[in-house]
């Protein structure tokens, strides 16, 4: 049995059967966690600290939206919501066209050469979540919300959740995942450091209106100050993604309105034509983190609490909910061999297949984020041959494509 560990430092008492699985966090990873493991039939209690707002179409789209790749289409399909999210908005893109402010040089992804129809479809957070949470209500999955986990013990079989805000104090489960973000306090509770480095970076958001159709196209042009992304989104506008360094996401967060559509057209090399009308502004600090380790007694990672990763390859979402198949498969597979789900070896099969995939994938986002951050001349050429060769090397291409889809 470990020490205890709580924030208040208090015994926590033990009480009532144990449930299979504890999810905390009910962002994406996490209610998309909490809906497989109810599904493949185990017992399971998601706690969140947020009530979600419910989703509706009349609402303006959510500020924070993702593109998500095939294989978390196909994890949410078989969660049976991928359909209504797709129906109720969402902005499907068959290409990708991304360029080299400095050099020229562009690389060009078309779903038609990897033998699909779309690369992705871009959704709004907020829809995805909220298509989740429903689809719990009727999957048996005991949600406590709102409620935020204060400290968590390790005793011989379980493993019990204080908590506070919620009707009850306590809550034991064998397992216990942390999907609570990147800031996630139970990592922090479980004794897991981390590593990366801060970008110094955000990423400001909004939705524009553009002179010319998106067609359908993921856009992405590098500056020397950071990429700069157009989303396509459903109602014909695009999301845009301008990662800038903090001084500058300040300025630019402060422009009146009609300045910031004009220097949007300019970083955006009027690409779209001009750029005729924004929603407000949002910005994100942007950050490289993976957890040191993803499993502690008891306990994994999942999402963004595993691994923050720069939005420039727009595949944050996309590994969490890798994360969330693997576990999935890991649990039901030592279910199936009557092994204890949160035994060390079991959760190491997690840990192994996961945190290599997810450092490799970060690592190489990270590589991308420096090499186009090379402002020398002689470097800036090298990179533009790069990219050109890159873009007539038709299996490399394949490959690029086929990884980021998660096959
Ligand atoms: C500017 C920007 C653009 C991005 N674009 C993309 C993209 O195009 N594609 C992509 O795949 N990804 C993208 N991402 C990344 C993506 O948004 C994240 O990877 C994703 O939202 C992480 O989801 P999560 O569920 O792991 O964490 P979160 O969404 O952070 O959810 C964590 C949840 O845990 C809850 N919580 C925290 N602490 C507690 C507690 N103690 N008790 C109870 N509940 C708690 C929180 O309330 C929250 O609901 C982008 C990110 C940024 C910043």
């Amino acid at each position: 049995m470990s020490a205890v560990t709580t924030l208040r430092g208090e015994p926590v008492r033990r009480r009532g059967p144990a449930l299979d699985v504890a999810v905390v966090g009910g962002g994406m990873v996490g209610a998309a966690t909490a809906l497989a493991l109810a599904r493949a039939g185990f017992a399971t209690a998601l706690v969140e600290a947020r009530e979600p707002a419910a989703w509706s179409p009349d609402d303006e789209l959510d500020l924070r939206v993702v593109g998500l790749a095939p294989s978390s289409i196909a994890l949410l399909d078989m969660l049976d919501v991928w359909t209504s999210i797709r129906d109720a908005r969402s902005g499907p893109y068959a290409r990708m066209h991304v360029w080299d402010a400095a050099s020229g040089a562009a690389i060009d992804f078309d779903a038609a050469d990897e033998g699909r129809d779309l690369l992705g479809h871009i959704v709004e957070n907020s829809l995805v979540q909220w298509r989740l949470w429903q689809a719990l209500e009727a999957s048996g999955v005991r949600r406590i919300c709102p409620a935020q986990v204060q400290g968590y013990e390790v005793q011989e079989d379980r493993v019990q959740l204080a908590l506070s805000g919620a009707e009850a104090d306590t809550l034991s489960s064998r397992l216990l995942v942390a999907a609570d973000g990147a800031d996630s306090p139970l990592r922090t509770l479980a004794g897991i450091g981390t590593r990366g480095r801060d970008y110094a970076q955000r990423g400001v958001v909004a939705h524009v209106a553009t002179e010319r159709p998106h067609e359908g196209t993921a856009w992405q042009r590098f500056l020397d100050t950071g990429p700069l992304a157009l989303l396509p989104l459903a109602d014909g506008r695009s999301s845009i993604v301008w990662s800038l360094p903090e001084h500058e996401a300040q300025r630019v967060m402060a422009l009146d309105d009609r300045t910031f559509l004009d220097e949007l057209g300019v970083a955006s090399d009027f690409r779209l034509g001009r750029i005729i009308g924004a929603t407000r502004r949002a910005a994100f600090p942007l950050r490289l983190q993976l957890a040191a380790n993803y499993q502690a007694e008891r306990l994994v990672l999942l999402g963004d609490a595993a691994h923050a990763v720069h939005p420039l390859a727009g595949q944050g979402v996309n590994l969490g909910l890798r994360d969330v198949a693997e576990l999935r498969d890991v649990l039901l597979a030592a279910r199936a061999a009557g092994q204890d789900i949160a035994a060390p070896h079991v959760l190491r099969r997690y840990t192994r297949r996961r945190r290599s995939a997810d450092t490799l994938d970060a690592l190489g986002f990270d590589a991308l984020a420096r090499i186009y951050g090379w402002r020398a001349a002689p470097l800036v050429a090298a990179r533009g041959l790069g990219v050109r060769l890159l873009d007539r090397l038709a299996p490399i291409k394949h490959r690029l494509a086929a990884h980021a889809a998660g096959r």
